[in-house]
């Protein structure tokens, strides 16, 4: 097998010592990057509305050395750090402005409160943070104590410092590492989101959902209520504050351990696992409403359409989607996405189109008499599709030449 290699991102918590706990030069460092973030956005702002101009990211990047120059606080920053805020600003706005070609509706790039901003970056890994020794040495920062929970391979490209319920974090970019191929077993399979469950394959082997979020979903909301009866500014609202986000980060921690799992699991087990293209957008559409012609609605599945989105989103399908492309990457397997069209509605034992809505849950074939659970029939469609596509393109490159329709 070719040499090959991925693109990878070690995350260690950091241990800084008590005097550098004290300085606390990391806040210092975070909070200047989000005052200036907010700056730079409402620079943005002021010269559209006032004048109609577009700030470029390059026009605010040739203003930070006259920044630097008149303001010690940034000087003591370094300056990839400081271009990376500026280039995170960027990619909000290309965000916006992306989907509001699409036709969605999204929320304009938002000033950054001290909650919601926690990261800086070096984007040039020996510019500014290095790794000596097994500690992170940061410009102007010092030598910082890293627990690390897993050798670094590869080739470190960028150094990201961000801070968590918890405490202090390095991720650390590395380019080129190598891949570690697992054995082929020759096997291949679909994959379908179930309503109920996780996830089911093609031969109907069901991976349970989680229900982290759930459960924990009424400890946070109770932790928010503490919140919001603490006074602002209070001490006892910072203790709540703390709570609250801990909570948040053990569920997420919950689901990126569950994903990370039942990922590795299938890329044993299989050589090629195909899926359904997603569109989350389309997911989390609202159905429109359906008027009755006497000023109210008829039913329109909203409700059960809530519901769907709920789990949808609870189990975080597409995290979950890009952690299993990488895994298999990683392990010389593939993931590949099929069109979504009909992969529920038809029988994956004859073609046959059987419509059926959301809430039937048994596919029931009134042509070949096929039986079987409608996630199961819906995932050994998406097979069927995923190696088609491939037998066509394998046959289209055979005879050298573009494959026709599908
Ligand atoms: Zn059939």
């Amino acid at each position: 097998m070719a040499e090959s290699s991925v693109r990878k991102t070690y995350k260690e918590q950091l241990k800084p010592t008590p005097s550098q706990e004290r300085e606390r030069e990391r806040e210092r460092v975070l909070w200047r990057c989000r005052t200036l973030y907010n700056t730079a956005l409402e620079q943005r702002i002021f010269l559209y509305r006032q004048r109609g101009i577009s700030v470029t990211r390059y026009q605010q990047e040739a203003e930070l050395k006259a920044l630097r120059a008149d303001l010690p606080d940034f000087a003591s920053i370094h300056s990839h750090v400081l271009q990376d805020l500026l280039a995170r600003l960027d990619k909000t706005y290309q965000a916006f402005f992306r989907r509001v070609q699409a036709g969605e509706k999204p929320g304009f790039p938002r000033f950054q409160g001290s909650n919601r901003y926690h990261s800086f970056t070096y984007k040039e890994y020996g510019n500014g943070a290095r790794l000596e020794n097994g500690y992170l040495v940061l410009s102007k920062i010092g030598r910082v104590t890293v627990r690390w929970s897993r050798p670094l391979e590869g080739t470190p490209k960028t150094v990201t410092i961000s801070h968590e319920a918890d405490g202090w974090y390095v991720s650390c970019s590395c380019a080129e590492v190598p891949t570690q191929p697992l054995p082929e077993t020759g096997r291949e399979t679909g994959v379908d989101v179930g309503l109920k469950v996780f996830l089911v394959t093609a031969e109907g082997d069901v991976v349970a959902s989680p229900r982290h979020y759930r459960t924990a979903e009424k400890q946070l909301a109770k932790a928010q209520k503490r919140l919001s009866r603490r006074k602002q500014g209070s001490r006892r609202r910072k203790k709540a504050v703390a709570l609250c986000a801990k909570n948040h980060q053990h569920v997420r921690r919950q689901r990126c351990d569950f994903h990370h799992k039942t990922a590795l699991a299938l890329v044993r087990q299989y050589d090629v696992i195909y899926h359904e293209a997603i569109q989350p957008a389309n997911l989390s559409r609202r159905p429109a409403p359906m008027p009755d012609g006497n000023g109210g609605h008829l039913p329109n599945g909203a409700a059960r359409k809530a519901g769907l989105n709920k789990s949808l989103h609870d189990a975080g399908w597409g995290r979950f989607l890009s952690i299993l492309t990488f895994k298999a990457a990683c392990a010389g397997k593939r993931v590949e996405a099929v069109n979504p069209a009909y992969t529920s509605q038809d029988c994956s034992g004859c073609g046959e189109r059987i419509q059926k809505s959301l809430s039937v849950r048994t596919h029931v074939c009134t042509n070949c008499g096929l039986v079987l659970d409608r996630d199961e029939n819906a995932a050994r469609n998406i097979q069927w599709r995923g190696q088609r596509l491939r037998g066509v393109l394998a046959l289209a490159g055979a005879m050298n030449r573009e494959p026709v329709g599908l």
